[in-house]
């Protein structure tokens, strides 16, 4: 399997509902292995997480150690708060409130920006889960023995054919795996992936407590997705640009030792990018480099597009001489040429009106601006080695700078 395909919005809304599905056709088999090494299988979430609070920390992950963190806590309090049966003391009422705060919590992630785990926001992370437990801790002791029997006539109502939470809670578990599944499908990013993985393996564990070793085995599940999807994010991490998101100098060293006898490089470099980002501000030029990162990998003849640096970039085409490369770098010339990029914030006025960069619109909320790049290209006939190859596409854009930019020269 690609790693393109393993790394797919679909796969990985997909992934762990398979394995959720198999685990629960093969149930049976998964009580009785858990009978039989039941120590190992209780503790194993517990190990799973504790690897993963360690690895999201080597790799500065901080928003899949919070995910780690709710599933341990939340782990540890059914293993010790929730092994009694449902009917009895205020084992239900701590059910629903963990049901009800942990989906909170894990989307309380997205107000965080990935870190180490020693920055503030991972602290104050920490003190407010500390908070929600204390809160919990404290609505149990407040409300007691037969807390939610005066709510089960109203909103609290149990439809036992379906599970033994309260309806609504149920429908709240169903509502939110709907919801974090179209963020992966829709943004398919890291901190969307985890939170999914979470939120839905934990909704399964409280919607079907009543299963034998349930929570054992769906957090376990939940332990291993957490793991994989942090190797998926250190993957991305070495390999892929961190502005852009399209793969970076290090992909494209790795790519081009496999590249055959028979390729063209193209290199690529907006033009007067200088200019752009003292006109607009530097954060404005991020936009617009994420922009153009995002219309380059559009490129047709099958390019492979990389970040090389700065605002320039490589087209590699594997199996094409230059002849055939030609026309597609034509279009994307003009695509970007053409291509009105909105800017996000509408006070980024420009100071002046400098060369290679243009204001369009009359109104603030419409402005838009447009570049031009230029790019020189080079096949493997004049020379086998890669690293000659990006150096013969570099000298063929310095020759389309020279000769007036936003063209293509060989
Ligand atoms: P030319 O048409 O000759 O390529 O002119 P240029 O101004 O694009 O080229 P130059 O190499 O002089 O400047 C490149 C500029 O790109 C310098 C820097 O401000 C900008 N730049 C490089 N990396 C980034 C980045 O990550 N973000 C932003 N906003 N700007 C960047
Ligand atoms: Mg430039
Ligand atoms: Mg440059």
């Amino acid at each position: 399997m690609s790693p393109s395909f393993v790394t797919s919005n679909w796969f990985r809304v997909s992934f762990p509902l398979l394995l959720i599905a198999s685990l629960w056709l093969g149930m049976s088999n998964v009580i009785t292995v858990t009978q039989g090494n039941l120590d190992i299988a209780v503790n194993l979430p517990i190990v799973l997480f504790l690897i993963a609070l360690l690895m999201s920390h080597t790799f500065s992950q901080s928003r899949c150690a919070m995910i780690a963190l709710i599933m341990l806590i939340s782990y540890w309090v059914i293993q010790h708060r929730l092994q009694s049966s449902l009917g009895t003391g205020t084992t239900l009422l701590e059910l629903s409130l963990l049901a009800f705060l942990l989906p909170v919590a894990a989307l309380l992630t997205y107000a965080f920006k990935d870190s180490r785990l020693t920055s503030k926001g991972f602290l104050l992370f920490v003190l407010i889960n500390f908070m929600l437990v204390a809160w919990s801790y404290l609505t149990v002791t407040h409300f007691g023995e037969d807390s939610l029997s005066h709510f089960r006539e109203g909103l609290l109502f149990v439809v036992p054919q379906v599970s033994k939470l309260p309806f609504v809670l149920v429908l709240y578990l169903f509502a939110l795996s709907g919801i974090t599944a179209i963020l992966v499908l829709r943004n398919n990013r890291i901190a969307d992936v985890v939170a999914y993985s979470a939120i839905i393996t934990a909704s399964i564990t409280f919607v079907f407590f009543e299963v034998p070793f349930i929570s054992s085995t769906m957090f376990t599940l939940a332990g291993v997705l957490l793991l994989l999807h942090l190797i998926s994010a250190s993957h991305e991490l070495a390999f892929n640009d961190g502005l852009t998101g399209i793969p970076g100098r290090h992909a494209l060293e790795m790519d081009i030792k496999q590249l055959g006898r028979k390729y063209s490089v193209a290199m690529i470099d907006i033009d007067h990018f200088k200019s752009f980002n003292d006109t607009y501000g530097h954060d404005t030029g991020d936009d617009v480099l994420k922009l153009v990162a995002s219309r380059l990998t559009l490129i047709g003849g099958k390019a492979k597009v990389y970040r090389y640096g700065g605002e320039e970039f490589t087209a590699v085409f594997k199996g094409k001489y230059l002849s055939d490369t030609l026309e597609h770098l034509e279009i994307l010339r003009e695509d970007i040429a053409q291509y009105e990029m909105a800017l996000r914030n509408a006070a980024t006025r420009p100071k002046d009106k400098k060369k290679g960069a243009s204001k369009r619109g009359k109104t603030p909320s419409k402005e838009t601006v447009n570049v031009t790049i230029s790019i020189g290209v080079a096949d493997s006939t004049t020379d086998k080695k890669p690293h000659n190859v990006i150096k013969l596409a570099d000298k063929a854009l310095y020759k389309a700078k020279q000769t007036g930019r936003n063209k293509v020269s060989h």
